[in-house]
């Protein structure tokens, strides 16, 4: 009776291991949305691979705090959509702490410091300031602080704007002539003026927003929390530096 007794109690005590087994590991696979080219944050490189900044960032923080996930490469805008509408977990993109975004979504300490700043062709010497812009159109991309930007100062300077969905191509319009400017983060844009994109940037850099992990709000503060640690860890023990300083060289 006693020996049965014990059977019982011991599979009792399995199965609710198994079972919080099972509940835990579904928790540490997340789904992180990101951004399909935001150098030197997270790009295709030479070899094919998807790298950056917050690539690495996001596998070092996993490693030191023991989750898994899967990346999702959406796009900027698709990416803070998917996470508005819960299908996934997190967004890693670059992504500024705004206090708009913060009504939606909790976001991680900040990890970078950005700003945005105005790009032209390299071979416009026209466009020396914002009032230039007047009667001219700005390429912007979509639901971005550079876009915001933008949209504030256009009635004042008489500039009309058109969308892109993602850098390269916003880039690419201002480069072949048929936008005269275009609005971008200052750590991205000054990346792609360093490796020759055919852009260059004459103003001043405006004030922005840090970038931060984000979650949708009072949910996931579990995965908050473990980036929040994993970052100051790396933070402390110099592989966060080591990061920034495999993409950005400074000289
Ligand atoms: N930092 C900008 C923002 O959050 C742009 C991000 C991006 O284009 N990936 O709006």
């Amino acid at each position: 009776m006693k020996a049965m007794h014990k059977t019982i109690v011991c599979l009792l005590v399995a199965g609710v291991l198994v079972f919080s087994g099972c509940a835990e590991k579904k928790k540490t696979e997340y789904l992180i949305a990101t951004d399909t080219t935001f150098a030197p944050f997270e790009f295709e490189d030479s070899k094919g691979n998807f790298v950056g900044i917050d690539m690495d960032l996001l596998a070092a923080i996993a490693e030191d705090q023991g989750f898994t996930y899967q990346i999702q490469v959406l796009g900027f805008n698709a990416a803070v959509q998917s996470l508005e509408s819960r299908q996934s977990d997190g967004v890693i993109a670059g992504m500024s702490i705004t206090e708009e975004r913060k009504k939606k979504f909790d976001f991680s300490d900040p990890y970078f410091d950005s700003g945005v700043v105005m790009g032209i062709a390299e071979s416009n010497n026209d466009i020396k300031s914002y009032s230039d812009l007047s009667g001219k159109k700005v390429a912007l991309k979509t639901g971005t602080e550079g876009a915001m930007f933008a949209e504030s100062i256009m009635n004042t300077y008489g500039f009309t704007v058109i969308y892109f969905e993602d850098s390269a191509n916003m880039y690419e319009e201002v480069k072949r002539g048929s936008s005269a400017a275009c609005f971008e983060d200052y750590p991205v844009l000054g990346y792609a003026v360093s490796q020759g994109i055919g852009l260059k940037i004459v103003t001043e850099r405006e004030r922005g927003s840090s970038y931060g992990f984000a979650v949708n709000k009072g949910l996931n503060g579990e995965l908050l929390s473990k980036f929040n640690a994993g970052l100051a860890n790396l933070r402390a023990n110099g592989k966060y530096q080591e990061i920034l300083d495999t993409y950005i060289k400074t000289n």
